[in-house]
């Protein structure tokens, strides 16, 4: 091992590696731990990376591909065994194309300062999450980011445009196209999107930036029967023509858990009522009302969809109505120890699904309890499990429970977060043996010697 750290840092020199206790000061990923890697790789280049894989691959050497640790599936983690390589020198923006309306950049830049530079020169990015200030584009390119807006602008898969990686071998593989179509062939830069480190380390992109909305407008309403629910996403869609960009649902318990809470918010709504809506539309219209939001929320109310509404007049008022949806601090603090579930299924399936794993789960355990909230709009649920004793057999049976119920309803077990490490029993739960057998295929094809983030994805 010593030999070939050697060799790469005549690769990328002293600043671009990190050994002893060095690597142990530094966190295994932001929710804490400690650096277990053997040493961490900084390369400043493609070139590098190249170079660094190349080297690896000739003495079989695990490699775990690092961005800014967000993820939460313990897929950039490393074992003493293995290299980490972090992209984090990687982290230059190259072009803004304005009249293009695209973004050339290196693997390692924040999601944040894609964002603010996009926003700077009066375009959007539009992939947003609460990660955004370190989580890297790489890491969002590789996970397959989602987040608020993918009701309107798709995942992060959606906003890439070209893209560039290293493969196990050392071998550059360039496809940094500027524009939307290119049926020459296959699409070869979706190998790499949302393959969590397994297939190629990516090191350049071109993201697709979108003209900036010019106003934003925010409501949430009361409903009181999930079919209602439903309704209300298809008329709103139908409605705003495209610019519905946020249909987030909490479910009473998550509202009252919140409103409740030690956080302080003033409750918009009164919490009798089953569901809570957050409805949200960007639209290029400059006015700070907008007729057709106004309409399509009197529309539900006409067709007593809607039990009660509130429309948020004022930049702080729509920044209060997001905090509630977006106070997860205040489920970490209460609810721990806690498993949080990041699930897809059939919108039309999702309220059987909680009533029916609250069943199984109380019938098992009479202490455990969970909250209900989501990208409805994407038929996203995040079910919050309070797991009470907190040992790994419980965890792993409170797993196996939640992720039957998804089995059973053809569901995905994770619907933005990938399978990393810890999902890796249940990928066979949502894709059927035919589909993880072709993956196993491009992996043995594309990494023979399984040197690219082995024991991630598929195991
Ligand atoms: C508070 C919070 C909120 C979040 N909200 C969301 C959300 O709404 N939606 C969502 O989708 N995710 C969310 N996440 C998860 C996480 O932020 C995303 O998965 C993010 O895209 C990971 O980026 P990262 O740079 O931190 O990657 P890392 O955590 O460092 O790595 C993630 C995976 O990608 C691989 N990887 C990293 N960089 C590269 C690269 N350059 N080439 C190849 N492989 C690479 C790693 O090996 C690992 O498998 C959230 C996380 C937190 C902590």
């Amino acid at each position: 091992m010593q030999e070939l750290i050697a060799e790469i840092e005549a690769v990328v020199g002293p600043q671009g590696l990190v050994q002893g206790d060095a690597v142990r000061a530094r966190p295994a990923t932001v929710q804490g731990g400690e650096c277990q890697a053997q040493a961490i790789i900084r390369p400043a280049s493609t070139e590098e990376v190249s170079r660094v894989l190349r080297l690896c691959h000739d003495a079989r050497q695990a490699v775990v591909p690092y961005g800014g640790g967000t993820g939460l599936v313990e897929g950039a983690v490393a074992a003493p065994t293995e290299l980490l390589l972090s992209l984090e020198r990687m982290n230059r923006i190259e072009e803004v194309d304005m009249l293009g309306r695209a973004m050339v950049l290196q693997a390692g830049v924040p999601v944040q300062r894609v964002q603010d530079t996009a926003e700077d020169a009066g375009l959007f990015f539009a992939v947003d999450f609460g990660a955004r200030g370190t989580a890297t584009i790489g890491g969002a390119i590789s996970t397959n980011a989602g987040g608020n807006r993918v009701l309107r602008y798709g995942m992060l898969r959606d906003q890439v445009l070209g893209l560039e990686a290293v493969m196990a071998d050392g071998t550059v593989v360039s496809s940094m196209q500027r524009f939307i179509k290119n049926n020459a062939g296959y699409d070869l830069k979706h190998l790499f999107i949302g393959s969590e480190g397994t297939l190629g380390i990516v090191t350049r992109a071109v993201l697709r930036l979108r003209p900036m909305p010019r106003s934003r407008h925010t409501a949430m309403l009361a409903l009181d029967d999930y079919q209602h629910v439903q309704e209300l996403l298809a008329l709103l869609d139908a409605e705003l023509g495209g610019t519905l960009s946020g249909f987030e649902v909490m479910w009473n318990d998550f509202y009252r858990f919140i409103i409740d809470g030690p956080s302080g918010h003033r409750p918009p709504l009164g919490v009798e009522h089953g569901y809570y809506v957050l409805v949200e539309c960007l639209s290029a219209d400059p006015a700070p009302t907008n007729s057709r939001f106004q309409a399509a929320l009197e529309a539900a109310m006409e067709q007593e969809l809607v039990s009660d509404a509130v429309i948020a007049e004022s930049r702080a008022q729509q920044d209060a109505l997001w905090a509630i949806r977006d106070d997860i601090p205040t489920l970490l603090q209460l609810m721990a120890p806690l498993l949080p579930f990041d699930i897809s299924l059939n919108l039309h399936e999702i309220d059987d699904f909680v009533v029916d794993v609250r069943a199984r789960l109380a019938q098992r355990w009479p202490e455990v309890s969970s909250v209900a909230f989501g990208h409805l709009g994407d038929g996203n649920l995040h079910l919050v499990v309070a797991i009470g004793q907190d040992t790994p057999e419980r965890r792993r049976q409170v797993d196996d429970l939640v992720y039957e119920a998804v089995r059973e309803r053809g569901g995905s077990v994770s619907a933005e977060h990938g399978i990393g490490k810890e999902k890796l029993p249940y990928l066979a739960w949502s894709r059927t043996a035919e589909e993880v057998a072709l993956m196993r295929t491009l992996k043995a094809c594309l990494d023979p010697k399984g040197v690219l983030n082995p024991g991630k994805l598929l195991g």
